[in-house]
């Protein structure tokens, strides 16, 4: 046989592809097929981009591929076009996209034996469903049990059955022999496409009427031949869900071996919306044609449901944002949820944007993409504008007598002037509606994006300040936990009593958190049960659902909470909203900081009211006349979001330019403004680099973090094509520098 050799991409830092040997018998080589391979002193895993009849490697140097994931099924070539696409964007190495992107037991062969395992199963015969009840004693409960569970599902997989009772699979062997049970053995993936076992009726619930503007979104998104797609803009509680439901329906109901991707930002976010997934699909999909993908899953499960979408078992796939790069042999139509939502941003590793490579891939296989909003990010609101998206809108709240809720502003100079009450940052207004609510029996709900007890800690009589010592930055004080914690970093020492510098013991907490709030709402509304929700209460894994839960159970008055409280969710009882402290956000140097801001404080309003109960928000500012706020008032986000645009428009900000990051942490300030400041002089030596911008390096706003320093370089172009080109041929230039501990590019940063 003459030789054969692979090409094959490695999760390492360099963008290159490494030629093997193959001499293995077990199978053909294919690309999208996984293998062990030795590289360096140690094994690693790569993936098959290329099977070629010889390599211009020398035959000395030439290593083995070790071994063959042959039980997966190849990665197809969209999909490894999608890696490609992102490592060229991205401006990464193909390997460190597509390895990455698999789940983690994937990545190791030692459990591909184990993953991929012929699929056992044992199917029920009539001459079985005849005499089974009457063979078993009465006695023998659990082989009763075993039974039961085969006559209800009609067949069982050796695992399910393994659960059921120890010693099943010799029973269900004897049973085989009696001639009541047929044995069957899939090889992994063959049953892929397969409906599964056939889902128990009648369980569905009826969906509602949908609105005429609903209909309408359904009826265009379904309409759509090839690829298409479309801005559903819906105002909070408008039922966007439904739509992508009715969507998803139609779509399955045309080619019931389709698949769809739909995308949460949030993994809280998750189990309410698989819930309605469930509940609506009960009648037409089996229970495993809905797979959930996110960090929170464990290991095992992640690959399963990895593996299920993979071989086309799963025809819904719900997940956050690194769900996008699953591979979807089948699909046909990507929704993306809350699409303005910066947490699809990924912020480390590859810094990709999951709702573009969304897009991206609904082009690349011709398919429909929606994203829905009720604050669209400027970005999908301007391609809108110019008619590349197709824009749906959803007016009004879905139920019958739910209206958007009314904003009032509490003007907090006002209220100081004329020396009225407040409690603790709880103004009188909003304390008196508060206790309006509790008496009513529904719930509210005060939302202070800062978290902890006080974000300073000082002293008055000589200006000490808790600092941490690792970090240009205030630690924070956290009274629950009796500790101050930098949030940066994660270092934590216990609350001295006096002040370190001059010994003052009258040190005191200034600003407010969420913990602080807490406290004062349990004497400014006596009586109210109070519940925070933030990452300090939700550390614990599963606590946030707990908590969520108690929320709509009624168990609690007054939810207090950072921007976990005010995505999705979708509280029946809570009329009432608070916002404290929105006004920082007001004067940031991040010209993202606006939009930001409105897309929370409209989210947050969104959970006033959804459910027929007058819904009214309170903001509390020291500046009443902001034309934010008062877009706000109005819930105008098309007013708000043109007014930007503008604006955007004026100062040459995206989406009117293209930017990339590169940013460097150094050991000191001024190694990394050195090697910034050479990366630009390098990039001046670049061809096409005419057409593109280099800023000056600046540091980063919280200059160091764990002792390390951080700067950035500002590099942007008209053009992202330019930018782009200018990039990649950067990148040699790049890797050459030294002096800093590490650098990174962002394409398309999100925080600048
Ligand atoms: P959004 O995501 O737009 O904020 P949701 O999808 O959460 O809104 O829907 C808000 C509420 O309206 C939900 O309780 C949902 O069940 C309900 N709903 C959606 N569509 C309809 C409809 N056509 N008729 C009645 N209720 C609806
Ligand atoms: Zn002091
Ligand atoms: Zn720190």
């Amino acid at each position: 046989m003459t030789g054969r050799y692979v090409r094959v991409a490695l999760d390492h830092p360099l963008d290159a592809l490494y030629d093997y040997r193959y001499t293995l018998d077990a199978c053909e080589p294919e690309p999208g097929m996984l293998v062990r391979v030795p590289f360096g002193r140690r094994e690693a895993v790569g993936l098959i981009c290329e099977v070629n009849a010889h390599s211009d490697v020398p035959a000395n140097k030439l290593r083995d591929v070790g071994a063959i994931c042959a039980a997966c099924p190849p990665l197809s070539a969209p999909w490894l076009a999608l890696a490609g696409f992102a490592a060229d964007y991205y401006q990464r190495g193909l390997g460190e996209v597509a390895l990455p992107a698999l789940p983690q037991a994937l990545r190791d062969p030692s459990r591909w034996a184990r993953l991929l395992a012929p699929e056992e199963r044992y199917r029920l015969l009539p001459e079985g469903r005849a005499a089974l009840p009457d063979a078993l004693p009465a006695r023998a409960q659990a082989l009763r049990r075993l039974a039961r569970a085969l006559a209800d599902a009609g067949e069982l997989e050796a695992a399910e059955a393994r659960a059921l009772h120890p010693k099943a699979i010799a029973t269900l062997d004897a049973w085989c022999e009696a001639g009541w049970v047929e044995h069957e053995c899939i090889e992994f993936g063959a049953a892929a496409g397969a409906a599964g076992r056939v889902p128990a009726a009648g369980a569905a619930v009826e969906a509602p009427r949908l609105s005429d503007e609903q209909a309408q979104a359904v009826e265009a998104i379904g309409a759509a031949s090839g690829f298409a797609s479309f801005l559903l803009h819906g105002v909070t509680g408008s039922g966007k869900t439904e739509v992508y439901l009715r969507a998803l329906a139609a779509l399955l109901e045309r080619d019931p071996g389709a698949q769809a991707l739909v995308l949460v930002p949030e993994i809280n976010l998750t189990p309410q919306f698989e819930a309605a997934f469930r509940t609506r699909f009960a009648a037409t999909l089996a229970d495993e044609a809905i797979v959930t993908l996110h960090s929170g899953l464990a290991e095992g499960e992640r690959a399963r449901n990895w593996l299920a979408a993979h071989t086309g078992r799963a025809r819904i796939v719900l997940g956050t944002r690194l769900a996008v790069l699953a591979s979807l042999p089948r699909l046909a139509m990507l929704v993306v949820d809350e699409e303005h939502d910066p947490a699809y941003k990924q912020q480390e590793g590859l810094r990709y944007s999951a709702r573009d490579l969304a897009v991206w891939r609904a082009k690349q296989l011709g398919v429909p993409v929606v994203l829905g909003s009720a604050t669209p990010s400027l970005e999908s609101w301007w391609q809108a504008e110019q008619g590349r998206y197709t824009r749906l809108t959803l007016s009004r709240r879905a139920i019958a007598d739910a209206a958007l809720p009314t904003v009032r502003l509490i003007d907090l100079e006002e209220e100081r002037r004329r020396g009225r009450a407040s409690f603790e940052g709880l103004s009188g207004p909003l304390v008196a509606a508060m206790k309006a609510r509790l008496e009513r029996g529904e719930q509210s709900l005060v939302f202070l994006n800062r978290r902890g007890y006080a974000p300073v800690l000082s002293c008055d009589a000589c200006g000490w300040v808790a600092g941490c010592p690792r970090c240009s930055a205030y630690v924070v004080l956290h009274k629950p936990e009796r500790a101050l914690r930098c949030h940066h970093c994660g270092w934590e020492s216990r609350i001295p009593h006096s002040c370190p510098d001059c010994g003052n013991v009258d040190i005191a907490p200034m600003g407010r958190g969420t913990q602080r709030i807490e406290e004062a709402l349990a004497s400014a509304v006596p009586g109210a049960r109070v519940l925070r929700i933030d990452a300090d209460s939700t550390r614990r894994k599963g606590s946030a659902q707990a908590l969520f839960s108690d929320v709509h159970a009624g168990d609690v008055d007054i939810l207090v909470g950072t921007q976990m409280i005010a995505k999705g969710h979708d509280f029946q009882r809570v009329s009432l909203v608070g916002v404290l402290n929105a006004d920082n956000a007001l004067f940031s140097h991040d010209f993202r900081a606006s939009e930001r801001l409105f897309a929370q404080l409209m989210q947050v309003s969104g959970r006033a009211g959804r459910a027929g109960l007058p819904g009214e928000v309170l903001v509390q500012t020291r500046y009443p006349r902001h034309a934010l706020y008062h877009a706000l008032a109005r819930q105008d986000y098309v007013g708000f979001a043109n007014a930007q645009l503008g604006e955007r428009r004026d100062a040459h900000l995206p989406p009117f330019v293209y930017q990339a990051l590169l940013r460097a942490e150094g050991r000191t300030l001024e190694a990394a403004l050195a090697f910034l400041a050479e990366a630009a002089g390098a990039l001046a030596a670049v061809p096409a680099a005419e057409r593109v911008t280099v800023y000056d390096a600046v540091p980063l706003t919280i200059v160091k973090v764990m002792n390390v320093h951080r700067a950035q370089l500002l590099v942007e172009s008209q053009s992202r094509a330019a930018l782009q080109a200018t990039l990649r041929a950067w990148q040699p230039a790049l890797r050459a520098l030294r002096g800093v501990l590490r650098w990174n590019l962002e394409v398309d940063p999100l925080d600048i």
